[in-house]
C-alpha cells in the first residue's frame, strides 16, 4: 500500500490557519497530528482534540523519551509533535497534518524533507493587523511583538514547497486542497510499479 504524505501547515499567528486547518480536515481524507502543549486550553478548546495540555513534568519526560518528531517554545509556551501516531498513520497510507509554527516546520524539514511544506501568507499586514486584534486577548505590546515576529517568520518562506495567501477564505481552502491533490499525482515508485504491470499485460 502507498505510505501517505506528511503535509506541515505554517504561518504567521492570525493569518487564519486554523480555519483552514479546520475546512482541510472536514473536506478531506486527511488526519490531524494533535500536538502536547503546556499552554492553558482557551474555550472551546477539546482535549485530545486541540491538543493534549500537559504539565510541564509530562512535556520534559516526553522530551526524554525522544517521543517528539519536533518541539519548541512560543509565546512561553511549549508544543510538541508526538512522532508515534504520525508513523502509524504514514504507514497505513493515511496522510497526516501538522499545523506548527515555523521554526517547528523548519525542523520537521531536517528529520523528513519528503514532507510538503504550505505557508500560509496574510493579504496584507494590516489585515493581519486586523484579525490579531480582533481576538481580543492582545495587548498594544504582545500586537506589536507578534506583527514583527511575522515579518521575521515570512522571511523563511523559501524552504516551504507551497504559499496561500489567505485573503478569501473559499480560495485558500480550494488551494489547499489542489495541493494535497496535486501531491498524490506525482510520480513515485508506486507508479513505477503500475507501469510494470502494463508491461506484463502487453
Ligand atoms: P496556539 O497557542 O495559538 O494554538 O498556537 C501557537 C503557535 O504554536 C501556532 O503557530 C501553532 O501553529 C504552533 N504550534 C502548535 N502545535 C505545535 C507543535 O506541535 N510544534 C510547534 N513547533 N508549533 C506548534
Amino acid at each position: 500500500m502507498a505510505k501517505g504524505q506528511l503535509f506541515i501547515i505554517s504561518g504567521p499567528s492570525g493569518v487564519g490557519k486554523g480555519t483552514i486547518v479546520k475546512r482541510l480536515l472536514d473536506e478531506t481524507d486527511v488526519t490531524f497530528s494533535v500536538s502536547m502543549t503546556t499552554r492553558k486550553p482557551r474555550p472551546g478548546e477539546v482535549e485530545g482534540v486541540s491538543y493534549y495540555f500537559v504539565s510541564d513534568e509530562e512535556f520534559d519526560r516526553t522530551v526524554e523519551e525522544e517521543g517528539f518528531l519536533e518541539y519548541a517554545g512560543n509565546f512561553g509556551n511549549r508544543y510538541g509533535t508526538p512522532l508515534a501516531p504520525i508513523l502509524e498513520n504514514l504507514e497505513s497510507g493515511r496522510d497526516v497534518l501538522l499545523d506548527i509554527d515555523i521554526q517547528g516546520a523548519l525542523s520537521v524539514k531536517k528529520r523528513y524533507p519528503k514532507g510538503v511544506f504550505i505557508f500560509i501568507l496574510p493579504p496584507n499586514m494590516a489585515e493581519l493587523r486586523k484579525r490579531i486584534t480582533g481576538r481580543g486577548t492582545e495587548t498594544e505590546d504582545s500586537l506589536n511583538r507578534r506583527l514583527g515576529k511575522a515579518l521575521e517568520e515570512i522571511s523563511y518562506i523559501d524552504k516551504y514547497d507551497y504559499c496561500i495567501v489567505n485573503g478569501e477564505l473559499d480560495e485558500a481552502v480550494t488551494r489547499a486542497k489542489a495541493i494535497l491533490v496535486a501531491e498524490h499525482s506525482r510520480v513515485t515508485e508506486d507508479i513505477y510499479k503500475l507501469i510494470d504491470t502494463y508491461k506484463e499485460e502487453v
